[in-house]
């Protein structure tokens, strides 16, 4: 049985800066990932909270060198209506940009980043089997050509994503409160030719009938964009069988999104990705604590997947360094009860968003700049900042400003 002191599980975003964090700190860490890089994964556009942790990790020098689109904001368009978001207008402190990024190459950059402060990665290797009865975490590990190992560890960090790793293998997932939705989506040479199309926003598009119905389209530094439509499973039983004629037919609906892309190149096949929302019934256990994707997602309508990915990163390096320096750590109020706040505040807003509620705030915030800011710093990802009265009561002011809203 090899012997580590700490392994993450899957080299994405949450991986790859735990690991990252945690060598640093002068541990010994392993990580396992089941693929290799560069590898295809949706989520492209970041928000600016996550690169105070891709700082903290010593790899945003060479993020920022990477050559990935400048992200200063988010645009919505609904019908005829616009309306954007300027991250440098925001409420509180916090940083006025971010990038746009194909994930193959960022999530590639943060691991080799890692590799290079000297983390052992391991790609090809699926974990396939964890106990933690014993005072060590032991893992089966599965090569590819079908040898397994046993590796045994002081901690586990589970960073595996969509994979959901130890939620699975310890029967820890539990149903998301949110249904289930389906995303359809691809890349293409977008030719957008509109002088006042702002690159360096995300723009969400509402469709123009279902509310609940809503596109993507973010661009890349390359005239490529990454496009995709999200709804309920429900939804596509009217539309085309076929992806791509589901997605061009789609896309075609929204006015603006319509005159945007008339001149696309629909080179790249196209995908989809269903039941993405998961939860679990706890975040810990004994020797091990969730990252990411594999403890909670809720809803990709927000970009906040990959910011509270690591979040939770370093929130655990930092009290799993304490633990091994033999400190009693109680995660549930140093990890969960923290992680969770910010967590929630999104959610709150992801809520508000298929209600109707929190869009109808949204274009009606250029008439109070106040609150505009609020909602500008909680879409930067600053959704842990309870200095902002939009974190710390999200449900409540929500609820007052969208009635506000519904009255004007
Ligand atoms: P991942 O990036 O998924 O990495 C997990 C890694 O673990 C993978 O490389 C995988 O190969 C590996 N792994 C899995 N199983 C095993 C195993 N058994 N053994 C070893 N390794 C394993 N987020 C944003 O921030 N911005 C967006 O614009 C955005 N858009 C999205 C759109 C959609 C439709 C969806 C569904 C999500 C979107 N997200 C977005 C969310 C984003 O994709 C995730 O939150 C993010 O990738 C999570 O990072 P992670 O490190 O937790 O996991």
């Amino acid at each position: 049985m090899q012997t580590r002191e700490v392994v993450v599980i899957g080299a994405g975003p949450s991986g790859a800066i735990a690991s990252a964090l945690l060598k640093r700190q002068g541990h010994d860490v392993l990580v396992l990932e089941r693929q290799h890089f560069p590898r295809f994964s949706i989520g492209e556009s970041l928000l600016t909270h996550c690169l105070d942790f891709v700082e903290e990790a010593g790899m945003l020098p060479a993020v920022e060198a990477a050559g990935f689109q400048f992200k200063n904001g988010a645009a919505f368009s609904w019908g005829e209506r616009y309306t954007d978001f300027d991250f440098g207008d925001k409420f509180g402190h916090g940083r006025d940009s971010t990038f746009q990024v194909q994930r193959a190459s960022f999530d590639k950059l943060l691991a080799d980043q890692a590799a290079l402060q000297g983390v052992a990665i391991r790609y090809g290797e699926s974990v396939i089997a964890a106990d933690f009865s014993g005072a060590q975490a032991a893992l089966r590990v599965q090569r590819e050509d079908g040898s397994e190992y046993e590796v045994s560890a002081q901690f586990v960090l589970d960073g595996s994503g969509y994979g959901r790793v130890l939620p699975r293998l310890l029967d820890l997932d539990t149903p998301s409160a949110f249904p289930n939705r389906c995303a359809v989506f691809t890349h293409i040479e977008d030719r957008i030719d509109d002088p006042d199309f702002d690159r360096n926003k995300i723009l969400i598009t509402i469709h123009p009938e279902h509310r609940g119905v809503w596109y993507w389209l973010i661009p890349f530094s390359n005239g490529r964009c990454s496009l995709g439509v999200v709804a309920e499973e429900s939804f596509y039983r009217d539309q085309p069988a076929e992806l791509q004629a589901c997605l061009q037919k789609l896309a075609s609906e929204p006015p603006m999104l319509a005159r945007l892309l008339k001149n696309a190149v629909w080179d790249t096949p196209v995908n989809r990705q269903a039941g993405y929302s998961a939860n679990v019934k706890a975040l810990h256990g004994r020797n091990f604590a969730l990252l990411g994707n594999a403890a909670e997602f809720l809803d990709p309508v927000f970009s906040s997947g990959v910011t509270i990915a690591m979040h939770s990163a370093s929130l655990a390096a930092g009290l799993v360094h304490r633990q091994l320096g033999g400190e009693q750590i109680d995660w549930d109020s140093a990890f969960s009860t923290p992680l969770m706040r910010g967590v929630n505040t999104f959610r709150a807003y992801v809520e508000g968003w298929y209600d109707g509620s929190f869009q109808n705030v949204i274009f009606q915030s250029e008439r109070n700049n106040e609150i505009k800011k609020m909602i500008c710093a909680i879409l930067a990802g600053y959704a842990w900042n309870a200095d902002n009265p939009f974190v710390a009561e999200a449900k409540r002011r929500l609820r007052v400003v969208s009635e506000l809203c519904a009255l004007a």
